[in-house]
């Protein structure tokens, strides 16, 4: 069953190293986001229900797996890394997909509700508790093309590359010119090897 704010706050805080305003933006939002899937129990009888798409690789993220239960190690978040703070929550049963933005408005309102408070931070804060879902968040019904092999669960034979000779998982395999690669090989490579 989903839990209070206050309760969230805490797992938050214990998972993230610290509380700040971007992990009870990234609370609300995921609160938001199964309130509008109509989901009551995401972490647990609904584990299997949802996927969610993260933008941005800051605090919000790391508070969204709290009340969602959807973990990278899980196959159930997936990071796109577009750097807005945005996400899209998924439910696979219902094929039904809601994208929410953090309104850019929701800094000055904390000003004009909390003035009295030093930093940026307590002022956000206390007014990421208060605002409505509507003020802080833009909410847009989307389709998610979701393909089986990003599924969590999805298994398939794992393939050798044949350049590097490292096993590659879930079909993220490519073929050029006959020969089975991984992306590394294939030229996206993030890194070089010394
Ligand atoms: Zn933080
Ligand atoms: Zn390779």
């Amino acid at each position: 069953m989903l839990k209070s704010l206050p309760e969230y706050e805490v797992l938050a805080e214990q998972a993230h190293g610290h509380l700040c305003a971007g992990q009870i933006l990234g609370l609300r939002m995921a609160l938001y986001g199964v309130k509008l899937l109509g989901l009551e129990d995401p972490a647990g009888a609904d584990r299997k229900r949802l996927v969610t798409y993260v933008e941005i690789d800051r605090c919000a993220t790391d508070a969204i797996p709290i009340v969602t239960g959807c973990r990278l190690g899980k196959r159930a978040l997936k990071f796109r890394d577009f750097g807005k703070v945005a996400a899209t929550f998924c439910d696979l049963r219902d094929q039904r997909a809601v994208r929410l933005v953090a309104r850019e408005s929701s800094k000055q309102r904390a000003r004009e509700m909390y003035p009295e408070l030093a930093s940026k931070n307590q002022q956000q804060m206390c007014a990421y508790r208060q605002l409505p879902d509507d003020d802080l968040f833009g909410a847009q019904w989307v389709r998610v093309a979701i393909g089986p092999e990003d599924l969590p669960g999805y298994k398939a034979p794992r393939v050798m590359c044949a350049e590097c000779g490292e096993g590659i998982n879930f079909k993220r395999e490519v073929t050029r010119g006959g020969r089975v690669l991984c992306r590394a090989c294939a030229g996206e490579r993030y890194y070089q090897p010394l």
